[in-house]
């Protein structure tokens, strides 16, 4: 150890610490979080709408009840009171599971590391929609796995894609440990996967022997009608399934869950206890009296009629200002619309002159873990009034109107 000080932390680092790297979404907050600046990099749903006299009075209910119960450790696993609760909520999907079923996490974000925990060795091949949200490539990067991106279109992950892929690695010798998908509002495409192709990537996972990580934390944040059923509803077979209600109740509770085969399960209870030791008992009962004694389902309305005003409000914005050659995508439902620039254009160089003009959004190539992206950004209409979302969308149509000049003229084509 001579000639190390206790000041140099580098060579002491594990090795997977060198895969982790600040997300584009970080980096951005301090800039985009100005006052002056329309921010539609965010991603966090409108906690605002929520009725805060409401559940002040559910909390003093709660310390009143079940304080001394709340403050106290509880099962690993989470309560079970909650866990039935929560499979009420997935039956409105489709999805139908057993309490036992299902490991109560700190957010899904909680339930993805301890699923790359359980099933991921360095160098392992997971298989992600190109673009991914870009918690879970953290998550993969972390666990010093190999994602390969697959392609999508407007009708979400490409079937024949999926088929190639996995051809193409039993040609190699190789397998993908599983494919981590979002097929309902997907994060940050705004897509939803059809009916008929959930159903051919079931038969195409089936008969490759490939387990799915189906990530659904958007599917009740619908506008135009109820999205097809999750992969999980129509199989019980090779799918692990993550919930949360960051999008239906508030994100900052952190309360997610995995539902898994009973093996896995056992494995992600183990997982659970040697991360956090139990969930948060008081986020728990509070998750319980949400479903149990408000008007939750009320609240999701309400979030999604604000996201749906919000959405309409981003797409006339953008058919109004953007400049030819601009093209993106139309959600129906979550927070996110994924816009891709005319040819030549590069959304990571163009934002230095967006802040300038005090607009933010997230470039695209936070969202792959192999560079692509750069010519895509995407953009939040959850945080932001309908009429900042139209301006925003304003000022970013004249940046990218410069940035088409600054191209033109460098290719010699321009005045
Ligand atoms: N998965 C996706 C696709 C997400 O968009 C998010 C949050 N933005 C998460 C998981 C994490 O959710 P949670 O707040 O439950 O950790």
């Amino acid at each position: 150890m001579s000639g190390t000080t206790l000041d140099d932390y580098t060579g002491r680092y594990a090795s997977r610490v060198h895969g982790m790297a600040q997300s584009e979404i970080r980096a951005l907050f301090s800039v985009a979080s100005r006052p002056e600046v329309v921010s539609l990099a965010g991603g966090n749903p409108y906690t605002a709408a929520l009725p805060m006299d409401e559940l002040g009075e559910m909390f003093t209910r709660l310390f009143d009840q079940k304080g001394a119960e709340a403050l106290s450790y509880c099962p690993g696993q989470g309560s079970t009171a909650l866990r039935e609760v929560l499979c009420d909520v997935m039956d409105l999907s489709g999805v139908h599971a057993s309490a036992d079923d299902l490991v109560l996490t700190n957010g899904a974000q909680q339930g993805l590391d301890l699923l790359a925990r359980t099933f991921l060795d360095p160098g392992d091949i997971v298989l992600a929609e190109g673009p991914t949200y870009v918690g879970a490539l953290g998550v993969f990067q972390a666990a010093q796995a190999d994602v390969r991106h697959l392609p999508m279109d407007d009708d979400g992950l490409v079937p024949e894609g999926l088929e190639q892929s996995l051809t193409e690695l039993e040609r190699e010798g190789r397998r993908a440990k599983f494919l981590y998908t979002i097929p309902t509002y997907q994060n940050p495409a705004g897509v939803t996967l059809t009916d008929e192709r959930r159903e051919r990537i079931l038969a195409i996972a089936e008969r490759h022997g490939l387990l799915i990580v189906e990530d659904d934390p958007y599917g009740m944040i619908s506008f135009d009608g109820a999205p097809p059923a999750p992969l999980r509803a129509r199989t019980e077979r090779g799918i692990i399934y993550l919930g949360t209600v960051s999008k239906i109740f508030a994100a900052g509770l952190r309360l997610g869950w995995v539902l898994a085969p009973p093996a896995v399960r056992d494995k992600l209870v183990l997982a659970v206890e040697a991360s956090i030791l139990c969930p948060s008992g008081l986020i728990q009962e509070a998750t319980l009296r949400f479903f149990t004694e408000m008007e939750w389902r009320q609240q999701v309305k309400v979030f999604a009629t604000l996201y749906r005003d919000r959405r309409d409000a981003l797409l006339s914005a953008l058919t109004d200002y953007m400049p030819e050659g601009m093209s993106w995508t139309r959600p129906g439902g979550g927070l996110f619309v994924w816009a891709t620039l005319p040819e030549g254009l590069d959304s990571k160089a163009m934002l230095p002159r967006a802040l300038q003009e005090r607009v933010a959004y997230v470039p695209g190539t936070g969202f792959y873990a192999d560079g692509n992206g750069r010519r895509q950004m995407r953009l939040n209409f959850s945080t932001q009034s309908s009429e900042s979302i139209r301006e925003g969308v304003r000022r970013l149509a004249g940046v990218v109107a410069g940035d088409i000049e600054l191209r033109d003229t460098f290719a010699g084509g321009g005045a």
